[in-house]
């Protein structure tokens, strides 16, 4: 049965893409280990994400979109190193044996690990036993060439500039929608919060908000980005927990300040969102898009530092992208606004013991 399983859901339709990988893939599916073969002079990078229902996603989620996004927050891991993927081996406990779901969850696994040349070469399949959240973890394996740096939190120095790929708060917008949707918007957002948060919800145009879902459900993964920022990044980290939080790790570990513009995090919303420079709320929608953005949450965008003489080259990558800050002496992360002086962010971003229970 077990086995059965195995190979319907995971081994058939992996197949091709793991033969297409024979030259780093020795063995996969159904050896005891899988075995993966780095380029020569190559670094293995490695990381590992778990995802549990009712945590990191809502029970009634499209199971497609939970394989997706259970191999996307992997992947994004690897981005951040610069490490180009190798293959991953998938965990799987479960309360009972559902095809529906676990077809939509392999597909979903299998458009993401086929669009980024990722095979799965092994797992280990569990029931859950009366425990009735499933439970999935992923670890993604990776290489980069020897030289490269690995893009480390602690080699960022003063004078970097602050860069960002994408539209960091774009997914936690999507979660604060569907929070709305099952009535517990109260319980996502700090009481203060609250009724700027039901104002912007309001506010926002249904394109945005259809964005915000698939940033959410379908996150992009940034491998190429990581592998065009070689030379050019000193540190990068891949935003999971909110842009506040994680621009300040790399500010902590290099013994640095981050100081962040908000005339460019508001830049980056007046992008998609342009009339609403002309709305009268405009001020109060743009101080909370700034909030949500630094809070944030499963954008698995990319966040990274480098010298001011690699702008140029940087400003040319396709998606362009967003300078928001520099870094300099000092520690914490600071938010500077036009005409005042920078005033120290001192929220938190996401943190899985704090929040409710979806
Ligand atoms: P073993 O008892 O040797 O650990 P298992 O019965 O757990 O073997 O698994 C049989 C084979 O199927 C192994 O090659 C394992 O890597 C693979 N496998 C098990 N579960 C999964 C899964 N969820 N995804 C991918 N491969 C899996
Ligand atoms: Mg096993």
């Amino acid at each position: 049965m077990e086995f059965d399983l195995i190979s319907r859901y995971f081994k058939e339709p992996f197949a091709d893409l793991v033969q297409s990988r024979g030259e780093s893939v020795l063995a996969g599916i159904g050896d005891d280990c899988a075995a993966l073969k780095p380029t020569l002079n190559h670094t293995l990078y490695i990381s590992t994400d778990t995802l549990v229902e009712g945590v990191h996603f809502f029970s009634d989620d499209s199971a497609h979109g939970v394989g997706w996004k259970s191999l996307a927050c992997n992947l994004s891991d690897l981005a951040a190193c610069g490490a180009t993927p190798l293959g991953f081996t998938l965990n799987l406990s479960l309360p009972s044996v559902d095809e529906n779901w676990l077809s939509g969850f392999s597909g979903g696994l299998l458009d993401l690990a086929a669009q980024e040349n990722c095979p799965l070469v092994g797992g280990d399949t569990t029931s859950a036993g009366s425990n009735t959240a499933k439970t999935i973890s992923i670890t993604v394996f990776g290489q980069a060439p020897a030289g490269h740096n690995g893009f480390h939190r602690a080699h960022a120095l003063a004078g970097d500039e602050v860069w960002v790929s994408g539209t960091p708060g774009l997914a936690r917008l999507g979660l604060l929608l569907q929070y709305q949707r099952v009535g517990q918007l109260a319980a996502c957002c700090k009481q203060s919060e609250l009724m700027r948060v039901e104002q912007l919800l309001a506010a926002l145009p249904d394109h945005l908000k259809q964005r915000a879902l698939n940033a959410l459900q379908q996150p992009v993964t940034r491998i190429r980005l990581g592998q065009q920022l070689h030379g050019l990044a000193n540190a990068c980290v891949d935003l999971s927990d909110g842009l506040g939080g994680d621009i300040g790790h790399i500010a902590n570990s290099s013994g640095l300040m981050a100081n962040l513009s908000v005339l460019e995090i508001q830049a980056m919303w007046l992008e998609y969102w342009p009339e609403l420079a002309r709305s009268p709320d405009a001020l109060e929608l743009l101080g909370t898009l700034v909030s949500t953005t630094l809070q944030g949450g499963d954008d698995f965008e990319l966040c990274w530092v480098a010298k001011p003489a690699h702008h140029n080259a940087i400003q040319s990558i396709e998606p362009r992208p967003r300078r928001i800050g520099t870094l300099q002496q000092g520690e914490g992360v600071w938010l500077s606004r036009e005409k005042a002086g920078p005033e120290r962010w001192l929220e938190q971003s996401y943190n899985h013991f704090a929040e409710p229970r979806l």
